[in-house]
């Protein structure tokens, strides 16, 4: 019988284990280093498994309130002179669960961080762990944190993202690998007549389009970028109107706005590649500690939503936690991992670098498209 389960890291998945357990009635902390707790960042779409996820934890209908419920799942792909390539749909969750919900990432956050105070979790902001004692796997984990107090816990959760201070804990220094792609965002009004999601297949560039609420959208542009270059963030503007300069159709006007007041990011994309197990003893590693994506299939948020789900169903009524969590990461690598896998394909081929490549590209996708996104929800409808 579980006491307590202490969660390091507040963000997707930290969120949703601690509203999954609460519901299960089983006592959690959560523990957030930020004292202001509330993404800094753009926009983020939710496909059918994630939004199974968000149903589960009993949050679906805030969220799709918080943000764009695509009407029919579609998909419009343009080249970048804003010529129409081919249309693809996504899959619904059931008939109760759409396909894909664009939303701002500070309402995922908001609608989340509420559920969690409204189930009555205990929530330390402006904290992290500065000691662990798990010497002894048949006790409980010994905690010590940095405003002195210490916390007894039967399992310990590292949700704590890419640069997960519990997997150095855990396994010493594994470092992201570094992709060499890197993504810009920016935010805007949504212009009336758009009114799906949008990609934009460029020469060894894409951007996508995607509505996050009635009057807001959001682009995501892809680039390749070698060497892991430094953009200081004053330059992001600049820099993202020149890196998609070539993109006309719909993203010419929004290219247009971007000035340096707007909201504008850049990241370079990094995957963490972590090796079974992803637990020692009653320590266990989830969401993008254990195995975070390229955001090219845009999976990452849905497998750490899965991640808090399934492992409180499988920790409620487990005796042999080393063993639950042993099993839960058997169970989630080969998912983690073909989404990785796919994420990456799915990067590589939308940098296709010259005409004739690019042109071969726009060919292929008018025949497989839909066949690839089917393909694809068929592997992710079957059990995580
Ligand atoms: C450019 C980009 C676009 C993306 N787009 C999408 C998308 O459209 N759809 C999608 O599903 N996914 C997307 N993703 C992936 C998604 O953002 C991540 O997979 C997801 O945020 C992972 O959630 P997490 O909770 O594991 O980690 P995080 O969201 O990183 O949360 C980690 C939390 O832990 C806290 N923390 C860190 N260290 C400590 C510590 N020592 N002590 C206490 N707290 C700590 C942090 O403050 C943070 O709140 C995208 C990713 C990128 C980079």
């Amino acid at each position: 019988m579980l006491n307590r389960v202490v969660i390091v890291g507040g963000g997707i998945a930290g969120s949703a284990l601690s509203i999954a357990l609460a519901r299960r009635h089983i006592p959690v902390t959560l523990i957030e280093r930020e004292s202001r707790w509330a993404p800094a960042s753009s926009g983020i779409f939710i496909y059918c498994n994630g939004l199974l996820a968000l149903d589960q934890l009993g949050v679906l209908d805030d969220i799709c309130a918080s943000g764009w419920v695509s009407p029919d799942g579609g998909n419009l792909y343009l080249s970048e002179d804003g010529s129409t390539i081919t249309h693809t749909v996504y899959p619904r969750g059931n008939a109760h669960v759409p396909a894909i919900v664009g939303m701002r990432r500070v309402e995922l956050h908001r609608v989340l961080a509420g559920a969690v105070e409204q189930l009555g979790v205990d929530v330390r902001l402006g904290v992290t762990i500065t000691a662990i004692d798990d010497t002894d796997p048949r006790r409980p984990v010994i905690l010590t944190l940095s405003d002195g107090t210490t916390l007894t816990a039967d399992v310990l959760i590292g949700a704590d993202g890419i640069r997960s201070s519990i997997r150095t804990h855990l396994f010493g220094t594994i470092e992201p690998v570094y992709t060499g792609f890197g993504v810009w965002r920016s935010t805007h009004a949504k212009p009336a007549s758009i009114d799906t999601k949008i990609m934009m297949m460029g020469t060894g560039t894409r951007l996508g389009i995607m509505p996050t609420s009635r009057d807001e959208l959001y682009m995501f542009g892809t680039t390749r970028e070698p060497g892991k270059p430094f953009y200081p963030r004053e330059t992001w503007a600049a820099e993202m109107r020149r890196k998609f300069a070539a993109f006309a159709g719909p993203a010419a006007a929004l290219l247009a706005e971007i000035d340096d007041t707007k909201n504008v990011f850049y990241t370079s994309v990094e995957e963490v590649h972590l090796p079974l197990p992803w637990n020692r003893g009653r320590l266990l590693l989830i969401g993008d500690a254990a195995h975070s994506s390229s955001p090219f299939m845009g999976q990452g948020g849905a497998m750490a939503l899965e991640d808090g789900v399934i492992l409180a169903d499988m920790l409620d009524g487990a005796t042999d936690f080393p063993a639950v969590l042993e099993q839960f990461s058997a169970r989630r690598f080969e998912r983690c991992k073909f989404v990785q896998d796919a994420s990456r394909r799915v990067g590589e081929a939308g940098a296709a670098e010259d005409g004739a490549s690019r042109d071969s590209r726009h060919a292929r996708m008018r025949e497989t498209a839909q066949h690839d996104v089917d393909r694809f929800y068929q592997r992710i409808a079957e059990p995580a």
